[in-house]
């Protein structure tokens, strides 16, 4: 595993060919471990040069890998199942290192990162096809699922671990090949996890890693040998993700950001919804797609929850990550983006909402990281900017409302789609919430109703550009194409052509 001194920070290594090397280029972008505020690696900025190495590595390896069979391909990934498993803790710190989630937090994405490669050794099964006899007189028809070559990944800071592992397992085990670009801010993780994967057994050039940001991404998405591209981060760069990779004639998925609902009932159980609305804002620091960051109160529900809600936050603990005892919540992930959201905050509260609590305030002894306290906004209302912008941060909106028609147009009208959540006792709500309300992942009385491996991580509106999502079947069809086949066979002693 890397060492890395804090003293000296290490520049991170390209993996090409089987090869660890350097960058071509001088240009570093600092890793931080945000519960100091210390640089603790450095991230080199590649450009094409780099990236066409570990292309062309790619697109050699591609022959053989595809034709290796299915079941020898997922012994691989049992074996890198195995050795995630053996390095689990050494894997959930760095995450916490580089990132400054709690090191449960780091766990928990990690689990669901490797449920992605136990999805992804049931291979053999995914890519089975259809047949049926006798489409015609004599002419059978049957489907085949064929890999696409050289994929890419590129992958957000929130969840160093579990995004690749959206990506690249499915990719590997359906045949194809794959580059992966992570974020610089967490490229630490990354590196890590692929030298497990390089210890498993995957042939030279079948995974390969570069780093960077815009410079990196443009030469990936314009070069000729890459087929696919997977993306998850922001709206505005998995927009221009999208519409480079599709005009270079490329297969693109590309999540984006997104603006999450919450909506409690006055019939909720109190105790539930107040549980369930902070671990949705304030889990990883609120840095979650997935995060509810807008609680919609309906009617008395606001004077039963909304106090227990202010009193559960004021107690949560906020510290450094990086040491025990573990505090509730870490800090975010750079002192410019901790700023960003402490002006957000500033702004909402200019523009007219009421502070429940205030995270503004927060105090860390003992650590010069980049800390923000949990933060409630009361009395959102749509026209504020807090109300429209993805803030990913520990900031939980709470707008006061009604009426349920009047909530779910509410939601209806944000232009994104990625979560929505309702908390109730009455089946007749929920069924008209889940049915009415336009966003690819819905809650019942669960706050983050992130799918899981086996189903589609399902995005609508801004939150997702593409057809074909992320994870379960969709991700193994994303990764293959399918193949028709029509067959007669001539000769006499069928019923066709009897002797
Ligand atoms: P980001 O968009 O800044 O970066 C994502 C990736 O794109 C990184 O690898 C980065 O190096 C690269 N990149 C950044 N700017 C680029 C540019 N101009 N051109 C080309 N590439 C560029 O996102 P982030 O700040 O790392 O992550 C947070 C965002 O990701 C939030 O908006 C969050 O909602 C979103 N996200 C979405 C999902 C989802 O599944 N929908 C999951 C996690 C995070």
């Amino acid at each position: 595993m890397p060492q890395v001194e804090t003293n000296r920070p290490e520049v991170c290594q390209l993996f090409a060919g089987g090869e660890w090397c350097e960058a071509s280029g001088a240009d570093r972008s600092p890793v931080y471990n945000p519960s100091s505020g210390e640089v603790i690696a450095q991230t080199p900025m590649c450009g094409a040069e780099d990236v066409n190495v570990a292309v062309d590595a790619a697109a050699n390896a591609f022959p053989v890998w595809s034709e290796t069979p299915p079941v020898e391909r997922a012994r691989v990934l049992f074996r890198f199942k195995m050795l995630l498993e053996e390095n689990f803790d050494g894997i959930a710190r760095c995450t916490t290192r580089e990132h400054g989630k709690t090191l449960v937090e780091s766990r928990t994405e990690l689990r669901r990162g490797i449920e992605m490669v136990e999805f992804a050794c049931g291979v053999p099964s995914l890519l089975t096809g259809e047949t049926l006899e006798n489409i015609a007189r004599g002419i059978d028809c049957e489907t085949l699922r064929q890999p696409l070559g050289v994929c890419v990944g590129l992958t957000p800071f929130n969840f160093p671990a579990m995004i690749p592992l959206w990506m690249y397992p499915v990719a590997l085990a359906c045949g194809n090949t794959f580059v992966l670009k992570p974020s610089e801010k967490v490229p630490l993780t990354a590196i890590m996890i692929a030298r497990l994967l390089e210890q498993a057994g995957a042939p030279a050039g079948v995974f390969n890693l570069v780093h960077g940001g815009r410079e990196c991404v443009d030469a990936l998405l314009a070069h000729p040998q890459v087929r696919a591209v997977s993306f998850v981060g922001s709206t505005p760069v998995a927009r221009h993700v999208y519409e480079t990779g599709t005009r270079h004639g490329k297969r693109v998925q590309a999540n984006g950001g997104a603006k999450n609902f919450v909506l409690v009932m006055p019939d909720t159980d109190v105790e539930s919804a107040t549980r369930g609305v902070t671990e949705g804002a304030f889990g990883c620091a609120g840095e979650r797609c997935m995060a509810s960051s807008t609680a919609i109160v309906l009617g008395r529900a606001a004077e039963a929850v909304l106090p227990e809600l202010a009193k559960t936050v004021d107690q949560m603990k906020v510290g450094p990550t990086d040491r025990e005892p573990q505090p509730d919540m870490g800090p975010l992930i750079t002192r410019e983006h901790r700023d960003r959201v402490a002006r957000l905050i500033d702004n909402g509260v200019s523009e007219g909402a009421h502070v429940l609590s205030d995270g503004r305030r927060v105090e860390v002894n003992d650590a010069d990281g980049f800390f923000l306290g949990p933060t409630i906004l009361d009395h959102v209302t749509d026209e504020m900017i807090v109300a429209h912008e993805e803030i990913f941060g520990p900031v939980l909106n709470v707008m006061r409302m009604d009426e349920l028609d009047a909530a779910i147009d509410l939601i209806n009208r944000s232009p994104y789609g990625n979560g929505a959540s309702i908390f109730t006792r009455s089946g007749k709500a929920a069924r008209e919430f889940k049915h009415r309300v336009k966003a690819g992942m819905v809650g019942i009385n669960i706050s983050v109703p992130a799918s899981m491996a086996w189903f589609p991580f399902s995005g609508w509106g801004d939150s997702f550009f593409g057809d074909l999502h992320m994870q379960g079947k969709e991700g193994v069809q994303f990764f293959t194409r399918q193949k028709v086949v029509m067959s007669r066979w001539f000769g006499e002693g069928s019923v066709w052509n009897p002797r």
